[in-house]
């Protein structure tokens, strides 16, 4: 599918968008059959040394941050293993201090659960070398959002040129992690035709995993008073980036079911195949202010429900 096709496809309804929908579906279900991936998060810090325009947890908002420490991280993953999750996902701001905490807590993680374990970490840019380190400790999946691959749109919303976090994704690939990268539709100044090189990008990179979400204004954020993303937008982002990457692992997000009620269903509907359970203990949970204070928190029985609706197991 060229550029073009996904830039018309990309503004498809009705009909048309039911059809796009029920072709990820058919791909998802040839590659992966009816199983989806769960996912157990735990936000492991609201600390960041970055100043995007769209978060609230950007260094320019004052005021106490949380940072669990590798026993809070640990009894955390130990409520991940009793669900019989196997995938256990360390969020957090981008702060140096998680290069070493986290180091610290993967391979108890991997011992808690006799290493049958995936480690996914989504700690933001660090130099090489602490991926090499993170990576010896036993993390085998990284995920770093590109947000957007426009490079001026980019710079506009992070302060920082798209490059340097390209090349953390190099890094992070030639050093053998799976990678996933991910974008927010709805940006402002984004064009379709930006949201068509995100579809495409995971095939230039050779990455593992990609999502899309739509941008939620999160409250204390400078984007606060502008729209939200466009849900059918990101539907069908989701739509494309199966059909265009059909081995992909791509996330339904919670931003989804927060814009709109069965938000997730219908993401998993358009092609998705991951759902991430949140995990974080509720002090530091309240505390995580990624889209604001309130943010649809994954809970476990919701997300079976969820999959459930979906057809999938
Ligand atoms: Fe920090 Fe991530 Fe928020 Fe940017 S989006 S300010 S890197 S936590």
């Amino acid at each position: 599918m060229d550029k073009e096709e996904i830039v018309r496809l990309l503004q498809a309804r009705g009909k048309e968008q039911e059809t796009l929908f029920e072709k990820a579906r058919a791909l998802r279900h040839q590659y992966f059959g009816n199983k989806a991936i769960v996912r157990g998060v735990i936000e492991i810090t609201d600390a960041c040394r970055m100043n995007c325009e769209y978060c609230p947890m950007r260094r320019d908002n004052k005021g106490k941050r949380y940072v669990m420490s590798p026993e809070q991280i640990i009894d955390a993953a130990k409520a991940i293993r009793d669900y019989g999750i196997k995938a256990v996902f360390l969020q957090g701001g981008e702060t140096p201090i998680t290069t070493k905490t986290v180091g610290e807590a993967i391979p108890r993680i991997r011992d808690l659960f006799d290493n049958d374990v995936e480690v996914l970490l989504c700690l933001g840019d660090k130099s090489r070398e602490e991926y090499e380190f993170l990576k010896k400790q036993g993390a085998d999946n990284y995920i770093l959002k590109h947000e957007t691959s426009g490079p001026e749109l980019h710079f506009r919303m992070r302060h920082v040129a798209l490059d340097s976090r390209l090349r953390c994704l190099r890094d992070l690939l030639d050093l053998g992690y799976r990678v996933g990268i991910g974008t927010i539709i709805g940006l402002p100044g984004q064009t379709i035709e930006s949201i068509a090189k995100d579809i495409l990008l995971p095939k230039e990179l050779g990455t593992h995993m990609t999502s899309a979400s739509p941008l939620i204004p999160a409250p204390d954020s400078p984007l606060a008073n502008y729209a939200a993303g466009d849900v059918g937008t990101t539907l069908n982002t989701i739509a494309l980036m199966r059909i265009v990457n059909p081995g992909l692992l791509i996330p339904s997000v919670s931003a989804l079911e927060k814009l709109q009620k069965d938000g997730q269903v219908r993401g998993l509907n358009a092609g998705a195949n991951v759902i991430t359970v949140n995990f974080t203990p509720d002090r530091e949970r309240n505390a995580y202010r990624i889209y604001g204070k309130e943010r649809y928190v994954v809970k476990h029985d919701y997300a079976v429900k969820t999959l459930e609706r979906a057809g999938l197991g």
